[in-house]
């Protein structure tokens, strides 16, 4: 291998992926036991595979037990080994993975090489896994891309995503996770497909990337549901939560009816509270200015959120109020694509104009 191939830094912060049975049958991290494996499996030392070095989070975690503190501890890592090398592979569990790679397209700035997040469902210890296939993909896509795929992407399942956009939809398939309302910047079968025109331009070199920190802000999310109690929406949005997502119905929708729920969101709106509506169903926009019931929510001051996933919408709060900036710009802020988060009303697909128009017709 020539001094310039590509060299891959694995962060492994834990998940199923790594894990072994323990003495009560239940699956549990176990250091070293995911470097040890890869070892050991002849394909991970083919010449096709970049070389890499893993480095192991201690201690290894289930990914429920992350927190922004272990986010700023993936960012820092990275930010340190950034020179060094040409990629970067978070090996994470899957049920925040998500999250993680929505945080860390905001922590990380600017990006000019590629950060990939995986996982499995089944160990790489198991003899039928999705482990292996993930991890040697996302290794060979690195090292064939890494010069041009910058930004935060989750590789799972064959399918490579942005990684701000995607969610986990399945806790017992391989097919975990999607990205249900930006197409899959990836495709890996027989052939490996890239979609080109959705991967950023990085614009050249770039220099390390700076970090921000997230977690000091107080942020929460409030799905709506037919006969919510008003006063729980109350205990949520009072001091010192700063920023909240709602979960609405269809295209950000809420009861207009209601006018305890429409008040509690006023008054916390009054307050500096900053209210983001996102859409309940796993594909669409949550617009406030298609609906009455979207109206009222706009008049109590909630944004629309558009088409931003929940996981996403809460990292970029935080992103916001770590950079001190007043309630109204953060509203402000929530409705514009900062990192490919969101699409924007005047980027949508023509066919949601068409949508408006029908609607408007009927008001
Ligand atoms: N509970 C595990 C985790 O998120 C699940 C997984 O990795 O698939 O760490």
């Amino acid at each position: 291998m020539s001094d310039d191939s590509p060299r891959i830094f694995v962060a492994y912060t834990g998940g199923t992926i790594g894990m072994r049975r323990s003495a009560d049958g239940g699956y549990a991290p176990a250091s070293g036991y995911l470097q040890e494996r890869m070892r050991d499996i002849p394909a991970f030392q083919e010449e096709a595979v970049p070389a890499y070095d893993v480095y192991e989070f201690d201690p290894l975690l289930d990914s429920s037990n992350m927190t922004p503190a272990h986010w700023l501890q993936i960012a820092e890592v990275i930010q340190k080994k950034w020179d060094a090398y040409d990629g970067f592979l978070v090996v994470h569990g899957t049920d925040t993975m998500a999250f993680t790679a929505s945080a860390l397209s905001f922590m990380l700035d600017p990006l000019d090489k590629p950060v990939v997040l995986t996982g499995s469902q089944i160990p790489l210890a198991e003899t039928r896994n999705d482990a292996q296939g993930n991890l040697l993909t996302s290794l060979l896509l690195l090292g064939a891309y890494s010069d041009r795929l910058p930004g935060v992407y989750l590789f799972f399942d064959d399918h490579l995503y942005r990684g701000n956009r995607t969610t986990k939809v399945n806790a017992d398939a391989f097919a975990a996770f999607a990205s249900p309302n930006f197409s899959p910047v990836g495709r890996v079968g027989i052939n490996v497909e890239i979609d080109w025109s959705l991967i950023p331009d990085a614009g050249g070199p770039a220099p390390t990337p700076s970090v921000v920190e997230l977690g000091t802000a107080s942020v929460s999310a409030f799905r709506i549901f037919p006969g919510l109690d008003p006063d729980s929406l109350r205990n949520l949005l009072s001091p010192p939560v700063q920023g909240v997502v709602l979960e609405c119905f269809g295209s950000g929708n809420a009861p207009d009816q209601n006018d305890a729920f429409l008040a509690a969101l006023r008054e916390a709106t009054d307050r500096g509270v900053v209210i983001v509506a996102v859409t309940q169903p796993l594909r669409g926009t949550a617009d406030l200015n298609l609906y009455a019931t979207g109206h009222a929510l706009q008049n109590a001051g909630v944004v629309s959120g558009f088409d931003i996933t929940t996981e996403a919408a809460l990292a970029k709060l935080y992103y916001l109020f770590e950079q001190g900036l007043p309630p109204d710009d953060v509203r402000a802020l929530m409705q514009k694509n900062l990192r490919g988060e969101l699409t924007p009303p005047e980027e949508t697909p023509a066919e949601l104009g068409k949508t408006r128009r029908r609607l408007a017709a009927y008001r």
